[in-house]
C-alpha cells in the first residue's frame, strides 16, 4: 500500500548564516506555520568531507547546478565567467564546503502532504536576488551569483531544503540514524487532514 501523503518528509538545514543572522526561530516558523510537522532536529558542526557527500548524493547535481548558475548569468544579459557546467559546480562546491562548515549549522526533518515542494516554495529560489518576495530567502537575504563569485565564496541564501522525494529520502538517510526520527501525532493534524470532523461541536 502507498504512503498517506501526509508521510512526505524533507531534509531542511539552518545554514551557519542563518544562524549568525538570528533566523533560525523565523525559518522554523514558518515551516510551523504552514503545517508542516517537525519529526527529527539536532544542532552540529558539520566537517568538509561530510558536506561534499550530501550535495554529491545527487549525480545529477554537478551538471544541474552549473547549468542553472549559467543560466542565471544569462538571464540578467551577463556573460558567465566560466561555460562548462562542471568546471562551474567544481568551484561553487569548494566554496559551498567551507561556507557550510564555517559555523554551526541546524539540520531539521519536516513532515506533511507536499513537504518537498511546500518547503521549497518558502525557501524560494537559490539566488537571493531572484527569489520571490515572501519567500524566506527573498525576504531576509540580499546575496547574488555576480557577488559570491567576485568574492569568490559561496552565495548565501540562509537555508537548505530538498529538491524531490528521492533526494529528501538520500539527504534524510546521509544526516539521521533511523531511530533519530520521530513518529507522533499533532492534534493540528486533525484539522488538515482528517475526512471528518466530528467531535469539534459540543
Ligand atoms: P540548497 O541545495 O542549499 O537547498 P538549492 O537547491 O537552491 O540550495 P543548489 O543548486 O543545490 O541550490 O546549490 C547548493 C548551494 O550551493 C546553494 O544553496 C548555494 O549556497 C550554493 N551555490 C549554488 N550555486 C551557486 C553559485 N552559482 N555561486 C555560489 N554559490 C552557489
Ligand atoms: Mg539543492
Amino acid at each position: 500500500m502507498n504512503k498517506h501523503p501526509k508521510k512526505e518528509k524533507t531534509f531542511v538545514a539552518v545554514k551557519p548564516d542563518g544562524i549568525q543572522r538570528s533566523l533560525i526561530g523565523e525559518m522554523i516558523s514558518r515551516l510551523e506555520k504552514v503545517g508542516l510537522k517537525l519529526v527529527a532536529m539536532k544542532m552540529l558542526v558539520a566537517d568538509e568531507d561530510h558536506i561534499e557527500k550530501f550535495y554529491t548524493l545527487n549525480p545529477e547535481w554537478r551538471r544541474v547546478t552549473g547549468e542553472k548558475t549559467i543560466a542565471g548569468y544569462k538571464s540578467k544579459g551577463l556573460k558567465p565567467p566560466i561555460e562548462d557546467p562542471f568546471e562551474v559546480t567544481a568551484i561553487i562546491l569548494e566554496n559551498l564546503k567551507k561556507y557550510m562548515a564555517s559555523g554551526p549549522v541546524i539540520i531539521m526533518v519536516w513532515e506533511g502532504a507536499h513537504a518537498v515542494a511546500i518547503v521549497r516554495k518558502l525557501v524560494g529560489a537559490t539566488e537571493p536576488l531572484v527569489s520571490d518576495v515572501g519567500s524566506i530567502r527573498g525576504d531576509f537575504v540580499l546575496d547574488s551569483y555576480s557577488m559570491s563569485d567576485t568574492d569568490k565564496r559561496s552565495v548565501r541564501n540562509l537555508i537548505h531544503a530538498s529538491g524531490s522525494t528521492e533526494e529528501a529520502e538520500k539527504e534524510i538517510k546521509h544526516w539521521f540514524k533511523p531511530e533519530e526520527i520521530i513518529n507522533y501525532r499533532l492534534v493540528s493534524e486533525e484539522i488538515l487532514y482528517d475526512v471528518n470532523l466530528d467531535g469539534i461541536l459540543e
